[in-house]
């Protein structure tokens, strides 16, 4: 079964981060290489390292936080972005996630989004997106946000079902998530997208078909469904672990579900892991699965900055200190080789329903990408169509064996 799709958040991706330690390095117009004024970022990430409380399953770069987070972190936030600023083209996307960005005041964050504004130019029509956990949105707040320029927030629900809530440790229950939902649509965010998870112990099949109608009855523009993954470090890890290969078909059970439930109420299937109405895609995530430029800011942010792959410390101390020493808080950094570039092409493009454009593999890198897949298509796991190839419901299931028995024969 596949779990490209990470986790409850929209995930910068992390793969393929490495090598060259780099903090501590001080920031120059040198440190801009040829290659990023061909390829410049036209999105930004903004990492937002604090929550209420820790999620049983989740390893992101967050830590917990009993009242407001601090201030400074801001400062260290807009201060990274003034440095960071020259190499990049007019912002289409901004998408501020974490941990728990509406962990902070409207204000802080209207104050964050302003900043940005003053350093970055931004198109009229960028997608703003906020990340929200329910348990922090009340109606002085959403309006705040959208008065500031927000137009999309991901509410981070995972389930509608108080039992599985508490077994995630989520801070809240079926009721705030309903409650934050109708908030974000009265205080005027036009654009709602709800995350929620599969394949938690426990969890049947009719409770997942529930979690799924609930979902569709608030009618939010965008709908995530992942599979519950939990990173080796965390209480969750050995449970999933013990149960990894019993549940494989119950899994991919509801893995088609969602495709059928969320089709039939008209939601459309565009990412291995994404649904929306209205033509309401994250366009922020397909900027990442096209293998667009981008800017991370923040703890643990990832960049992909020219043909380089960068990420910031996880640490948010050394990562303050570092900016405010006038320093690059960049931890690691991944040129990327031809190999990598062909197979991120080949991994991100399948994960879009729209498919792989065979035509370009054929003439960047040679690659006879309908000769290589010529199994997969007999069996139905892949489909071409008019120079695109791509997963059929049973290949999305199916995605991360045929993506590495693909990269075998290039
Ligand atoms: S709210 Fe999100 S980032 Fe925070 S602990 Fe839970 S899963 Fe992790």
């Amino acid at each position: 079964m596949s779990a490209i799709g990470d986790c409850a958040h929209l995930r910068q991706d992390r793969k393929g981060m490495c090598r060259t330690p780099l903090s501590g390095v001080e920031w120059t117009p040198s440190l801009i290489d040829v290659s990023t004024i061909i390829t410049m970022p036209n999105a930004l990430y903004v990492h937002i390292p604090f929550c209420i409380k820790k999620c049983r399953y989740c390893d992101f770069s967050s830590s917990t936080i009993k009242g407001e987070p601090p201030q400074d972190y801001i400062e260290t936030l807009l201060k990274e972005a003034s440095a960071r600023s020259v190499s990049v083209q007019k912002i289409d996307t901004l998408y501020i996630g974490g941990g728990t960005p509406t962990i902070y005041p409207a204000k802080t964050i209207a104050k964050l989004l302003n900043g940005l504004k003053n350093i970055f130019s931004f198109r009229e029509s960028a997608e703003i997106t906020v990340e929200a956990n329910p348990a922090t949105v009340d109606i002085k707040k959403i309006i705040n946000l959208s008065e500031s320029g927000v137009n999309r927030i991901s509410l981070g629900v995972q389930s509608f079902d108080n039992r599985e809530l508490d077994f995630l440790g989520r801070v809240h229950t079926e009721k705030d998530a309903i409650k934050a939902a109708e908030t974000i649509k009265k205080g005027g965010i036009k654009n709602l997208s709800i995350d929620l998870l599969y394949g938690i112990p426990g969890q049947s099949e009719a409770s997942w078909t529930k979690n799924l109608k609930k979902a569709i009855n608030i009618r939010p523009q965008h709908i995530s469904t992942y599979e519950l993954t939990a990173a080796k470090e965390t209480p969750l890890y050995r449970i999933l672990k013990k149960h990894e290969n019993e549940h494989e078909e119950e899994i991919a059970q509801m893995y088609y579900k969602a495709i059928d439930i969320l089709n039939d109420s008209g939601y459309s299937h565009y990412e291995i892991s994404n649904f929306s109405i209205d033509n309401c895609q994250c366009h922020h995530n397909i900027n990442y699965w096209r293998r667009g430029r981008y800017i991370g800011l923040g703890t643990s942010a990832h960049s992909f900055i020219g043909n380089k792959r960068v990420s910031n410390t996880r640490d948010t101390g050394e990562y303050i200190e570092l900016v405010s020493f006038n320093k690059n808080a960049c931890k690691e950094e991944s040129p990327l080789t031809k190999d990598d570039e062909i197979k991120e092409t080949i991994m991100l493009g399948l994960r879009m329903k729209e498919g792989l454009d065979t035509e370009q593999i054929r003439e960047n890198y040679g690659i006879d990408m309908l000769s290589i897949s010529k199994d997969f298509l007999s069996c139905r796991l892949l489909t071409a169509n008019n120079n695109k190839l791509s997963f059929t419901k049973k290949g999305f299931a199916l995605s991360n064996y045929v993506i590495s028995s693909l990269f075998n024969r290039i």
